[in-house]
């Protein structure tokens, strides 16, 4: 941070250092200037962001202009501000993230509404979540069906440690079990006893990998990201495989990509084992969600 007009005895206020950010952020392309300026002014004060609009006119100390700083540099080389603050919205609860884990997606939100509408509220249900990540979509449903008894899964341990904490966080913990297994890996029950399975697996083509902004492609983890050659190898690997699992009209939920609704619809009839599929749309109006019942 350079100004050439300020003298050095005159330290930058808040709001000086926030409007400069914010205008050096936009210079580079980086997305949402001013409030990532905000947010990360208020990671490195441990401040909330609203305590900074009372405090606009006082002075940053060195030290913590310092701290700023380093957060900015970050900032400019791509890293998301959810993993340089550690934390990320998602269902109105805030979640830690790491690299580990993929940050929660407002989309996902549309799964987590899919899953209230078919579990009931008062019943014992079980669910299971493969490829949980920071376990935001599990401990979303947790909060929501007191009754619910979910199954998280991940095969990256790092990822369950982040989603435990999340689960632990938000007080769910009682009622969500966390354990490792790639997909249905490792996992074998003769009974069927899920009432659904709730996924958000990865579903990019692997061509697009590298067309995904820098945040993206360089900072979050690949495997919860790329699906293959089609987008689809771990799609169709759940949607072959969670009968076995799924009770008596059981329910798969999977978030899927805008445009991979026709090829889910033909996987799903090719495997014979369920009623008609349903596409479900999230809020920018987008199909995101295939919902199936088990017959
Ligand atoms: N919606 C995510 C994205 O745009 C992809 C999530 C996924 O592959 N599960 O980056």
């Amino acid at each position: 941070m350079t100004r050439s007009r300020q003298t050095p005895e005159k330290p930058w206020t808040m709001l000086g250092a926030l409007k400069w950010t914010a205008s050096y952020f936009h210079s580079h392309g980086i997305d949402s200037p001013r409030a990532s300026a905000e947010i990360l002014l208020a990671h490195a004060l441990e401040l909330q962001r609203i305590d900074l609009y009372v405090r606009y006119d006082q002075p940053l100390q060195p030290a913590e202009l310092d701290r700023y700083k380093s957060l900015i540099r970050r900032r400019i080389e791509r890293e998301p501000v959810a993993y340089i603050t550690g934390e990320k919205e998602f269902w109105s609860l805030s979640f830690r993230v790491s690299p580990a884990v993929l940050i929660p997606r407002p989309e996902t939100e549309s799964l987590v509404e899919a899953a209230l509408a078919v579990l009931s509220e008062n019943e014992p249900v079980r669910i299971w979540e493969p490829g949980t990540g920071s376990g935001a979509v599990s401990v979303a449903i947790a909060r929501e069906r007191s009754h619910c008894r979910i199954f998280s899964s991940d095969r990256s341990l790092e990822a369950l440690a982040v989603a435990r904490q999340n689960a632990v966080r938000h007080e769910v913990i009682d009622r969500v079990g966390f354990f490792a297994a790639d997909w249905f890996e490792a996992f074998c029950c003769r009974e069927r006893p899920f009432d659904a399975v709730v996924s958000n697996p990865p579903y990019i083509r692997r061509a697009d990998m590298e067309g995904l902004a820098p945040e993206i492609s360089r900072f979050e983890p690949r495997q919860a990201l790329d699906g293959g050659p089609d987008g689809l190898d771990a799609v169709r690997r759940l949607i072959r495989e969670a009968p076995r699992y799924l009770s008596p009209e059981g329910v798969l939920l999977l978030e899927i990509g805008y445009d991979q609704g026709p090829a889910v619809r033909d996987i799903v009839k090719s495997s014979g084992e369920y009623a008609a599929p349903e596409i479900l749309k999230d809020y920018g109006g987008n199909p995101r969600v295939l919902k199936v019942r088990r017959r």
